[in-house]
Formats: structure tokens, C-alpha cells, sequence
């Protein structure tokens, strides 16, 4: 008996022994730098292998030559790069999924009304035919016609009831299919809401994170400079102890509008946590940021908060800033790095204070 089919040479295209190859470069350059190679590390290697995505291999690149490709470094690269896509994929699936039912439930709409439509005509031709015979019948045969009648006047009201239940069904239907459009618009609200921070309005952490990612790829490919200032708002938890958490709350409203006031256009203000807030600010570069940081430090610090209330002066709110600019194929965490670096900077030299990431190595 024989226990294996015979081995027989398998066709070795070019394509079948590049991508062998390259999987096995893959796998090699993640054990020598020891790092497990779960799905999206090895998706991510593979891919700078292949070299089709140049963004992504300058990453990987740049990383290998300051030897910071670790595991933790390749799963925020995947996160940036593939983290947008899957998320907008599983909201397309739902979405698609919802399109598909009510396109189903206006199918079985179409099917029923058709099918109803079409047995009436059935039974009308069948009346009229039975209303012919009933004229030319001998009169002998009058009780053949009586039972005619009464077999048609059954079929009509069963005709009738089903029309009934028809309509209903019709109606069950459409309620359905307004239930669905609600759920989809709700889906909408939600999807808004999720990237908005509930006290303050503006963009929240994640919505942050996602923005960030974005601007770095677009401004990667048109070859165009990222600043970003990370800001705290001075001694707040002194503020908090005096007035209290309510009113440090409306501080907190209120900072996130005055920053809106002077940071418009493409530029995003979010709320990175707590009393943090982060400004991306597209196509500008270290010193213009630094200008940009000073103008909402000074737009911020010039407005005396009042105890609306009581009318009585809460005082001044001081801002600290911390300014980077992105370097082309590092992970957007590295920039955050710097950002937070600078602005540890600012606290520590003074408060109410702007800090480019240039005068920290000074
Ligand atoms: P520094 O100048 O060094 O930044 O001092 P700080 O007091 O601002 O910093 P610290 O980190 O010691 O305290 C931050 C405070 O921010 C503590 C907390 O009470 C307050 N805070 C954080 N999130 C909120 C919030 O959502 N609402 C309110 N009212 N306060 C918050
Ligand atoms: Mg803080
Ligand atoms: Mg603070």
C-alpha cells in the first residue's frame, strides 16, 4: 500500500521563488534582532522587502540605521500605517452590511407586491372567463354555475385576506427599513462623537493619534515639514484646590476655545489628556511653530478668568509649549517624544513659556 503520493517537482515560477525568498529574508532579519514574528511584524517586514511601499521602508530603514527596529517600534509603525485602514474597513463592513439588509428588505417588498399583483390579475382573467360561461350555459346545468360561484367567491376572500397580511407584511417592512436608517445615522453620530472629547469639543486623543499619523504620511510624500506643539496649562492643580474641579473644568472649555481662536484652517487642536493639549500644525516648520506656539501662549495668558457667578477675578491661566518638527521615517511616537521633551524644557526654565526642541540641546 502506498502511504504518500509521490513527490512530484512543483513549477518554480520567478514570482513563487522572489516571494520565498523574501519570506525567508523576513523571518531571518526578525530572529536576528530577536523579535517574534507575530502577523502584522511579519506583514510589515515583508512588505519593506518587497519595497513597493517606500514610505514604509524609509521607516524601517531609518529605524535599522539607529538600530531602534524593535518589536515595540514595529507594532506602532504597523498601527500608523495599517492602524486608519482597519479601522475604516470594519466601519465599511457594517455599513455595506446595513446597505445589503435594506436592499434585501426591499427585495422581499418588490417580490411580495409583485406576487400578490400577479395573482389578482390570475384570479380577474378566471372571473371573467367564469362570467363568459355563465352566459352561454344551458340552464339545466344552472347548479354546475352555482358551484362555480361559490368556489370563485372562496377564492376571492381568500384573495382578500392575503392582501390583508400583504399589507401588513408591507407595512412590518417599511418599519424595518426606517428602524435600519435610523441605526445608520445613529452609526453616523457615533462615529463623529467618538473623535470628540466630551468636555471640551475638540478633537480627542484618538481622533489626535489618527490626524497625526495622517499628516505625517501626507506630508511625507509631498516632501513637506510637520511641527507639532505639545501644551500644558501652569500650576493647575492649584487651581483646581482653590476653586475647585467645577470650575477648573470651564478653564478647560475655555482654553480649548481660545487656542480654536487663534489656530485655524488645516491646523488640528486636540485634547491629549487631562490639562494637555496638542496642536498638529501641517506644512510648518520648527521656527514658524514656535511663532504659532507664542501667539496662543500670549492670546491665552492675556484673558483674566472670571468667576462668572460671583464676578470675582479667578486670575490669569499661563500656558507652557513644547515645539517639534517631524524627521522624515521616524514613528509619529518619536515626535510626540520630542514635543514632551520641549515642553519639559518650558516647565522647568520658568512656565508661561514657549520651547523649540533646538534650544533643549543648546
Ligand atoms: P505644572 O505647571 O507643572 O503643569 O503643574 P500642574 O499643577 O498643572 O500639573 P500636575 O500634573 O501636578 O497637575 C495636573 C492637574 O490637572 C491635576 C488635576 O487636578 C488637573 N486636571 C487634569 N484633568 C482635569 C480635568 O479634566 N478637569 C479638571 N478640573 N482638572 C483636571
Ligand atoms: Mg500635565
Ligand atoms: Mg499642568
Amino acid at each position: 500500500m502506498q502511504l504518500m503520493a509521490p513527490v512530484r517537482p512543483v513549477p518554480q515560477d520567478d514570482d513563487f521563488v522572489d516571494a520565498l525568498r523574501r519570506a525567508r529574508s523576513t523571518i531571518d532579519l526578525l530572529a536576528q534582532l530577536r523579535i517574534a514574528p507575530t502577523p502584522s511584524r511579519f506583514t510589515l517586514v515583508f512588505l519593506h522587502q518587497c519595497g513597493e511601499m517606500a514610505d514604509l521602508s524609509k521607516a524601517v530603514n531609518r529605524l535599522l540605521g539607529h538600530d531602534k527596529l524593535t518589536a515595540v517600534a514595529l507594532d506602532e509603525l504597523y498601527d500608523e500605517f495599517f492602524g486608519r485602514f482597519l479601522e475604516e474597513t470594519e466601519l465599511r463592513t457594517a455599513s455595506q452590511r446595513i446597505g445589503r439588509t435594506m436592499a434585501d428588505v426591499s427585495d422581499c417588498l418588490d417580490e411580495a407586491s409583485d406576487t400578490a399583483e400577479r395573482y389578482g390579475s390570475v384570479l380577474a382573467d378566471f372571473s371573467g372567463s367564469a362570467d363568459q360561461l355563465a352566459d352561454v350555459i344551458d340552464p339545466s346545468n344552472l347548479r354546475v354555475v352555482a358551484e362555480l360561484s361559490e368556489a370563485i367567491g372562496t377564492v376571492l376572500s381568500e384573495t382578500r385576506k392575503m392582501a390583508e397580511i400583504n399589507d401588513l407584511l408591507e407595512e412590518r417592512l417599511q418599519l424595518s427599513a426606517r428602524e435600519i436608517e435610523l441605526l445608520r445615522e445613529h452609526l453616523d453620530l457615533l462615529e463623529r462623537e467618538a473623535g470628540l472629547d466630551a468636555l471640551t469639543g475638540i478633537a480627542n486623543r484618538k481622533s489626535f493619534d489618527i490626524m497625526l499619523r495622517e499628516t505625517i504620511a501626507m506630508a511625507s510624500r509631498e516632501e513637506q515639514p510637520v511641527a507639532l506643539l505639545m501644551i500644558d496649562i501652569d500650576h493647575f492643580k492649584v487651581f483646581n484646590d482653590t476653586h475647585g474641579h467645577q470650575l477648573g473644568d470651564n478653564v478647560l472649555k475655555l482654553v480649548a476655545r481660545y487656542m480654536k481662536e487663534c489656530i485655524k484652517g488645516r491646523d488640528t487642536v486636540a485634547r491629549y489628556g487631562g490639562e494637555e493639549f496638542a496642536v498638529i500644525l501641517p506644512h510648518t516648520g520648527l521656527d514658524a511653530a514656535v511663532q504659532a506656539a507664542n501667539l496662543v501662549r500670549r492670546h491665552v495668558s492675556m484673558k483674566r478668568v472670571v468667576n462668572r457667578r460671583t464676578g470675582a477675578s479667578l486670575g490669569q491661566i499661563t500656558l507652557s509649549i513644547g515645539v517639534a518638527e517631524y524627521r522624515p521615517g521616524e514613528p509619529a511616537s518619536e515626535l510626540v517624544h520630542r514635543a514632551d521633551e520641549a515642553l519639559y524644557f518650558a516647565k522647568s526654565t520658568g512656565r508661561d513659556k514657549v520651547a523649540g526642541e533646538n534650544e533643549i540641546q543648546a
